[in-house]
């Protein structure tokens, strides 16, 4: 098995997309470090990386909450004593129409996508700037690039974690550290995300959507891969992915 000697460190880790990135890059023999809430999850992937000849660690961490995310930080330290890629994918899309007032959902994604996908930031950019590399990879969406209706607070938040994206890579290129920065914008991915959404009719509607177009989150993992395979001097910054039927 090839060795790259990449550490990663993936957020939301336990299912979906972050599953598939992590299954993927420990298989080409990067060593992974897995945050999220669910420690089953997390213990059944690092036990299959394991399985398969893989290099695995996990941290339960509630990424609204800097601590828990400096602490996956350091828990990538302990154990492979760096941290090469940071991966900012926990997020959660409760989607509902505005008039249905579910204000804590409207928090919660705030909090997750947003301020998670900073504290992540936070936690990574001090070891990237000590190596003079890094590379963050953050999760928007094609909700990032537009709005719709029921999913106006999820977009604010996948808009705000475009913003992000983008300013981070203006202070990073100033800063001259060789760290990367690259958002992904994906359609319609196959994963547990559709269990977040609270509101019925929106659900059913979404569920239909998915049903029709929805592809595997191996996909996901696929772009990442040729991602973080471009060479150190070059960074691909903005990757839109839909299923090829996905038309809006
Ligand atoms: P999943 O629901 O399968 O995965 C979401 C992950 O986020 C889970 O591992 C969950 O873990 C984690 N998470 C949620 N809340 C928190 C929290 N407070 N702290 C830490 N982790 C948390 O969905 P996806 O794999 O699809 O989602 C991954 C990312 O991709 C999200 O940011 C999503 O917005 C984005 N995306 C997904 C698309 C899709 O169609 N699936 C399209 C575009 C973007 P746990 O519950 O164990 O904490």
């Amino acid at each position: 098995m090839k060795d790259s000697g990449k550490v990663i460190v993936i957020t939301g880790a336990s299912s979906g997309i972050g599953e598939a990135i992590a299954k993927n890059q420990a298989k080409l023999g990067d060593k992974i470090v897995l945050g999220a809430r669910r420690e089953a999850n997390l213990k059944r992937i690092k036990e299959e990386i394991e399985a398969v000849g893989g290099q695995a660690e996990y941290a339960v961490t509630d990424v609204t909450d800097v601590d828990q995310v400096r602490a996956l930080a350091q828990k990538a330290l302990d154990a492979y004593g760096t941290i090469d890629v940071w991966i900012n994918n926990a997020g959660l899309m409760p989607q509902s129409l505005l008039e249905e007032q579910k204000i804590d959902e409207w928090d919660r994604m705030i909090d997750v996508n947003v301020k998670g996908t900073l504290y992540g930031i936070a936690a990574a950019q001090p070891v990237f700037h000590k190596n003079n590399t890094g590379h963050f990879i953050n999760l928007s969406s094609v909700a990032g690039l537009f709005s719709h209706q029921a999913g106006v607070v999820y977009s604010a938040t996948k808009w705000a974690v475009r913003a992000i994206n983008e300013g981070l890579r203006e202070e990073e290129a100033q800063a001259g550290k060789n760290v990367r920065v690259t958002a992904l914008y994906p359609g319609a991915i196959n994963s547990e995300l559709l269990n977040t959404v609270t509101s019925g009719d929106v659900k059913a509607g979404m569920t239909e959507f998915y049903k029709k177009f929805g592809v595997p989150a191996e996909r996901i993992a696929q772009v990442v891969q040729d991602v973080l395979e471009m060479p150190v001097d070059t960074a691909l910054n903005d990757i839109v992915i839909r299923p090829t039927a996905q038309a809006m």
